[in-house]
């Protein structure tokens, strides 16, 4: 640690440490620590991703402002993620269990870095994530024997990482067993970086002989074949081996692009499953959860307005939450709706981006080649019609999350129709000049 990084960092936590509530700064702020000054810029470092995302988004601008204040200048900030950074549990609340959980904690520090929040306990569960919830759990009880492999998939901040840790945490807990929990991402630089170093052996040895392997967002390994075929080998060795393998991803396994097919069909070999988005309830008990979770009061009716505007994104809901837990305690005011409304702007402006419904999409195209809305959804095949239809459902499929299945619901079609209307879309596109700027219309008027 650099001693100029260290005594600007003090001060300005003595800054921050006045404008925060105390659980919010032992949270957040406590959690950093100061690594060097190279020019203008203070490199601080955290522990995981989990916090360099966090900080990011919600605190940058405040650890910025009380820099200003302490050292009298402007300095630009780099926060950076480091293993060997302080625990990330700071909280100590010293009772019965402690010894026993920083031995807990010992564990995951060695072999994996599982973030202690998600855990079963914390998984608020609701029509959305049921079924995925009775399935990780079934698999945490027992592993290999319940279902292998475990794919959970689902869009973006809906709990996948989330529940695929709490496997993790169930298990560690209960028996001594081997767990790797890896993102592909990370995965496949370990791959590289044996490769390179000539220990393509000791990484066989290391992947191959756990006994738990959750492995997150396998969606990254599309077009890349090398990394495909080691991990098809991966995979093959541990499930002969009756060891248990949890994947994630944000899509089917069949909707992954350029994924071979043997990965494919292996993908859904046990039980697939997915996160839906959270209904308003599912949504209103996982910000009351949190807001305990995190000592944060704030009133009904600022959790009910989060909750109504923001639908998508679990994390963009706890994002919102601390938003405006952190404005009560640096203001100690009460929160207005206008006040709300304009802390929260950004995070409903994508919100509304992002709930384009495929039921305007219908309607935007039906005026656009002035056909009846019924048609979309009819039987009829002229191309007058069909071609239309065809535009909608690529459409659907390109601006809104649904899948497949969901997009021929509303056309009332079957998944495979609305597959080969997006790829009959893809084509005609790059013949047919007149289509590409139709559709390419059609998005303009329904961003407008
Ligand atoms: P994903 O991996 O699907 O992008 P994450 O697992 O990272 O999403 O979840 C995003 C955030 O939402 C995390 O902070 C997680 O704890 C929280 N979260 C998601 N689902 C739930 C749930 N059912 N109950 C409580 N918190 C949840
Ligand atoms: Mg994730």
């Amino acid at each position: 640690m650099n001693r100029d990084a260290s005594k600007v960092w003090s001060t300005t936590c003595r800054i921050l440490s006045e404008q925060l509530s105390k659980d919010l700064f032992e949270r957040w702020i406590a959690v950093i620590s100061p690594s060097r000054i190279e020019g203008d810029t203070l490199y601080l470092s955290v522990a995981n991703d989990f916090y360099l995302g966090w900080l990011e988004e919600h605190y940058l601008p405040l650890i910025q402002d009380a820099m200003k204040k302490s050292c009298g200048r402007v300095m630009d900030i780099k926060v950076e993620v480091d293993g060997n950074a302080p625990p990330v549990v700071t909280r100590e609340t010293p009772d019965p269990e402690s010894k026993k959980k920083s031995l807990y904690r010992q564990v995951f520090k060695k072999k994996i870095s599982l973030n202690p929040k998600y855990s079963f306990e914390n998984f608020i569960v609701g029509p959305s994530n049921h079924f995925a919830h009775a399935a990780a759990l079934a698999v945490a009880q027992n592993p290999a024997r319940a279902y292998n492999p475990l794919f959970i998939y689902g869009g973006v901040g809906l709990g996948k990482t989330h529940l695929m840790q709490a496997v993790g945490h169930h298990v560690c807990r209960k028996n001594n067993k081997d767990i790797c929990y890896i993102s592909t991402e990370h995965f496949i630089n370990k791959y590289v970086e044996a490769l390179q170093r000539k220990k393509l052996v000791d990484f066989r040895k290391r992947f191959r002989n756990i006994d738990i392997l959750l492995i997150d967002d396998i969606q990254v390994l599309s077009g890349k074949d090398g990394m495909q075929e080691e991990f098809f080998h991966t995979f093959n060795a541990l499930f002969e081996n009756h060891k248990q393998i949890v994947l994630t991803c944000d899509r089917p396994a069949s909707e992954i692009p350029k994924l071979t097919e043997r990965l494919v069909s292996r993908f859904e070999w046990g039980q697939v499953t997915q996160l839906e988005k959270p209904d308003t309830e599912t949504r209103i008990a996982i910000l009351k959860n949190k807001s305990e979770e995190m000592n944060i009061a704030l009133p009904d009716d600022a959790i009910q307005f989060i909750a109504e505007r923001i639908r998508s994104n679990i994390r963009k809901l706890e994002g919102a939450l601390i938003r405006l837990s952190s404005f009560v305690s640096l203001t100690k005011r009460p929160l207005e709706t206008e006040q709300m409304e304009q802390l929260l702007r950004d995070l409903i402006e994508q919100e509304r981006q992002s709930s384009l419904s495929i039921e305007s999409i219908q309607k935007s195209v039906a005026e656009y080649f002035d056909i009846r809305l019924a048609d979309m959804s009819s039987r009829r095949r002229p191309k007058s019609i069909a071609v239309p239809r065809q535009v909608a459902m690529y459409l659907c499929r390109s601006l809104t999350d649904s899948s497949f299945p969901e997009i021929g619901e509303a056309f009332s079609k079957n998944h495979a129709t609305v597959l080969y209307a997006c790829r009959a879309v893809e084509q005609m596109m790059e013949r047919d000049k007149l289509l590409k700027s139709s559709v390419h219309a059609i998005k303009q008027r329904l961003s407008a």
